[in-house]
């Protein structure tokens, strides 16, 4: 089987992402948001991102024209109906995506494979809320999706063998590299950075380095295009402390768990890029 028609629940970060790469490729893209404000705000979001990837010589503007033409924004389910495959990048909430899974399932055709692309949930219990757990996968894409080459193929005990290599191929149409791993909470990527990130910080708490020492040690040490301080800035000091705290709950091994500063820093308000304060400061534009 191969993925014609892409649905995508959701038109925030990473769901305006995924419908940016998916329509770029040349795949009809439908994409499903709660009410028309959200809708018009994510397709403005895809816009822009085509409209700069033109003006840096990245992408033709017949080729944005093309990607654009192939996209359908929706706030109903039943124009899902007829999706090879839907990805579902919508709030990470448990009830919310149970409640939506629910809703999906009854108005899709039974072939129709769900992806997810949350980043701490189990894919397990999200399968298990639908009627067809061996046609559900993780497709966890990093943030930017149009930048980021990676995706991380999640499988569960039930995920079908060519439900995977469907997803798989999926992946490369769309420009990504897949790579495959088990359901365990992190999966790869998550499982490795978060222990090195909470390390960081204990570092700093321990007096080790400042945090401009630690990045620059980080970056020009091992070659990281970036120091965990940085990153930590860039990911958002509360989403980091939300997944610690769920892997530190699956795990409970101490590498997992947040580190007081990293609590204090959440309470204080300081998160990061977005809040214009985290290890360092961000003046607004
Ligand atoms: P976001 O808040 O930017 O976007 C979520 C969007 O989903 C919102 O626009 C919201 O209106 C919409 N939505 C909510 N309920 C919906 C529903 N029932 N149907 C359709 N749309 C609905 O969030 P995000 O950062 O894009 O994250 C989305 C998912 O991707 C989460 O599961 C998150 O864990 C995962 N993820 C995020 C990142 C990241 O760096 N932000 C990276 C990898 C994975």
């Amino acid at each position: 089987m191969s993925i014609r028609k892409v649905g995508v629940l959701g038109c925030g970060l990473m769901g305006s992402g995924i419908v940016e790469v998916a329509a770029k490729a040349g795949l009809e893209t439908v994409v499903r948001e709660v009410n028309q404000a959200l809708l018009d705000k994510g397709l403005a979001r895809i816009q822009a991102s085509l409209g700069k990837a033109v003006e840096r010589g990245k992408l033709a503007a017949e080729g944005r024209d093309a990607a654009v033409s192939r996209i359908h924004g929706t706030t109903s389910f039943e124009a899902l109906a007829d999706c090879d495959l839907v990805v579902e990048a919508i709030v990470e909430n448990l009830e919310e995506k149970k409640r939506t899974y629910a809703e999906l399932d009854k108005s899709v055709k039974r072939s129709t494979i769900f992806a997810s692309n949350t980043s701490s949930l189990t894919i397990t219990q999200l399968a298990m809320a639908t009627s067809r757990p061996e046609r559900f996968v993780g497709l966890h894409f990093f943030n930017p999706v149009p930048v980021m080459k990676l995706v991380e193929v999640v499988r569960t005990l039930l995920t079908d063998d060519g439900v995977l290599a469907t997803v798989q191929d999926f992946c490369k149409t769309i420009g990504k590299t897949p790579v495959a791993c088990k359901d365990n909470s992190g999966f790869i990527v998550n499982r490795l950075l978060v222990p090195y990130i909470l390390d960081a910080i204990r570092a700093l708490e321990e007096g080790v380095g400042s945090v401009q020492d630690i990045d620059e040690a980080m970056k020009l040490g091992c070659g990281y295009p970036m120091g965990p301080f940085a990153l930590l800035d860039f990911v958002g000091l509360d989403t980091t402390y939300f997944i610690a705290n769920i892997m530190f709950e699956e795990y409970r091994e101490k590498r997992f768990a947040p580190p007081p500063l990293l609590k204090q820093m959440v309470q204080a308000g300081r998160l990061g890029k977005k809040s214009g304060r985290g290890f360092y400061e961000y003046t607004r534009a």
